[in-house]
């Protein structure tokens, strides 16, 4: 039996007032009777600390728009319309829906709802146009929420061996390399902005708390919090031991050997001396993991199968930040399963640790990506959304930052994002349930526990249509 995981969440409200979908107002007809704060399960409304008599102004940003309070008040006193400022959030990929979403569970650590159900998109773009097929549902799938049975989403990150030789004593004769056991299949990625000191401690803490990893620009850490954090010992070393340098050629020569002496982990950019620089840093840390971010892009399943062979152990392969792969354009979903396939028709899918990342935007996103055939999942932009980020983009501007992330308390952070994971861990955890699986790692790969809508469509549609409308 696995040592049971838990992530602990904590109410933590946000700084500024969320932007909701929804502005709901109380007119001058309210007599003050206190039904809708009776019949709105997402406590929009209440009464007033001060004089309980009187309600307060409604807490807008949590309306769910189900319409009760609208219909229950007696005086017709309530209206609600369409917040404008809510649909300019974000843009096409990373939606209004993403980023409240994800502020929600950054707050409360809890499992979204949609209130009135879920109304679609049924099919669409990127992940949309798959589903889990939860079919084997054979318990309530809370069980593995509360504990009364237990599931796993530890997996493992490293090589592992094709075949382990014994020696005559029965022994292990092989070399073991070195695995990492992380308690969720999720790890902090460089983030494409917004890298603020304040923000790096607290993705540092939150990743230690949580026993997962964080990727960190090895030459800009040491720049600002690296520094910072070596002078006054203000990261402990437990916290230190949590990330992950990565490295780029240039800045190999000259990088600081202690730190990488310690390190759990190191990744290195792919180029075509990474096999040199693989060598170089496991002569001064034997133990360290190394893995060799490589972009998605023409050719990668070769590229990632002359690595496996060259006995790399981890592949960080990164698309764009809305999940898009460069060269041709193919969504990571795609991409991660052409990957996975062609290893596995080499027989040497199991040599290799996959780390896929990119667009990776809401907890069915890790599962979906993993059903693809990714290991783990490294995300970026919802460990923002959980500091509050609008996805405005006004930094890139160089302009002022609505949600001042650089004022942003870092243990304020760090709860929030451990929220955001606790709330994304127990959505993983239905699906895992659903499934009837009691571990993550057997969810890799497994495309068909999956349906996608490009199958269903050809399935479907090639047996009724050929080309020129002629019905057969
Ligand atoms: S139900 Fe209507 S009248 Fe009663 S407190 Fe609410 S808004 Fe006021
Ligand atoms: S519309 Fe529904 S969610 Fe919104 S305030 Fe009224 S009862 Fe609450
Ligand atoms: S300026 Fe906008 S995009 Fe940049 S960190 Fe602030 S809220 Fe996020």
């Amino acid at each position: 039996m696995p040592k049971k995981y838990n992530v602990e969440v904590t109410l933590t409200p946000p700084r500024y007032i969320p932007i909701g979908k929804f502005e709901i107002e109380r007119g001058e007809d309210c007599i003050n009777c206190g039904r809708c704060a009776i019949v709105c399960i997402y406590e929009v409304h209440k009464r007033q600390d001060e004089d309980l008599r009187c309600m307060a102004e409604p807490v807008a940003y949590r309306c769910k728009g189900c319409f009760c309070c609208i219909q229950e008040c007696p005086r017709a006193a309530l209206s609600i319309k369409e917040n404008e400022e809510y649909s300019r959030l974000g843009d096409s990929y990373w939606t209004p829906e993403i980023i409240s979403t994800n502020w929600y569970q950054a707050e409360t650590g809890k499992i979204p709802v949609s209130g009135a159900g879920y109304r679609g998109p049924f099919s669409g773009e990127g992940f949309d146009s798959m589903w889990t097929d939860m079919s084997e549902i054979v318990r309530p799938t809370r069980d593995g929420i509360h504990g009364r049975e237990y599931i796993s989403t530890a997996v493992d990150v490293g090589r592992k061996l094709p075949a382990i030789k014994f020696d005559s004593q029965g022994l292990i004769a092989s070399p073991i390399p070195p695995t990492l056991n992380i308690p969720v299949p999720i790890i902090f990625d460089r983030l494409p902005f917004g890298g603020f000191e304040n923000v790096y401690e607290a993705m540092a803490k939150a990743a230690s708390y949580l026993g997962t990893f964080m990727i960190v620009d090895a030459e800009e850490w040491f720049k600002g919090v690296g520094r910072k954090e070596m002078g006054d010992g203000r990261m402990a070393k437990g916290e230190r031991s949590h990330l992950i340098p990565y490295i780029t050629q240039p800045t190999l020569h000259g990088f600081d050997v202690d730190w990488i002496k310690t390190c759990k982990m190191v990744e290195l950019e792919y180029d075509e001396v990474v096999l040199s620089a693989i060598n170089e840093v496991k002569r001064i840390n034997p133990k360290t993991i190394i893995s060799v971010r490589v972009p998605f892009g023409d050719n990668v399943e070769e590229l990632v199968e002359e690595l496996t062979y060259a006995g790399v152990e981890v592949i960080h392969l990164y698309a764009d930040l809305n999940g898009q792969t460069f060269g041709k354009s193919l969504f990571i979903k795609d991409m991660t399963q052409n990957v996975h396939r062609h290893l596995v028709e080499h027989k040497i899918r199991d040599e290799v640790t996959l780390i896929v990342s990119g667009g990776i935007a809401m907890a069915e996103h890790v599962a979906k990506v993993i059903l693809c055939g990714a290991d783990l999942t490294a995300i970026d932009l919802p460990l923002l959304f959980a500091l509050e980020c609008r996805y405005c983009k006004e930094c890139r501007e160089v302009l002022s930052c609505p949600v001042e992330l650089k004022d942003v308390n870092p243990q304020w952070g760090t709860q929030r994002i451990i929220n955001i994971i606790g709330a994304w861990r127990n959505q993983l955890l239905e699906i895992l349930g659903a499934m009837g699986l009691r571990e993550v790692r057997r969810l890799r790969g497994e495309v068909r526990r999956a349906i996608f809508f490009d199958d269903i469509e050809k399935e479907t549609f090639d047996n009724v249509f050929v080309w020129g409308g002629v019905i057969r």
